[in-house]
């Protein structure tokens, strides 16, 4: 697994492609992420108690895991990442730039 909650990803296939978010949630069980501000829809909530309002909430659905790629800051795209080993840490690093990200 290269993405982990809270990187910035890019939307590579599909309606929201070439948009930018931060990872919220990954479900990596079912193959997918839940990106802040990526792929929201818009649910009516209903009353729940009298004298309550009904609302309108943005909520978001996930991504495919496979259609998104993550963002190198550096390069301003979508990166492939690689792993090297630095002294005792292992570095992610983006391959066009050779950046850690
Ligand atoms: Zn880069």
């Amino acid at each position: 697994m290269t993405i982990k909650k809270g990187d910035t990803i890019i939307v590579r296939i599909g309606k929201n492609r070439g948009k930018k978010g931060t990872v919220a949630r990954m479900l990596p069980s079912r193959g997918l992420i839940l990106v802040s501000g990526v792929n929201l829809y818009k649910k009516h909530v209903r009353p729940k108690k009298q004298g309550e309002k009904g609302q309108l909430v943005e909520l978001m659905r996930p991504l495919q895991l496979s259609n998104v790629a993550l963002f190198c800051s550096n390069c301003g795209r979508a990166s492939r990442v690689g792993y090297r080993v630095d002294g005792a840490k292992k570095v992610r690093f983006c391959r066009r730039c050779s950046v850690a990200l």
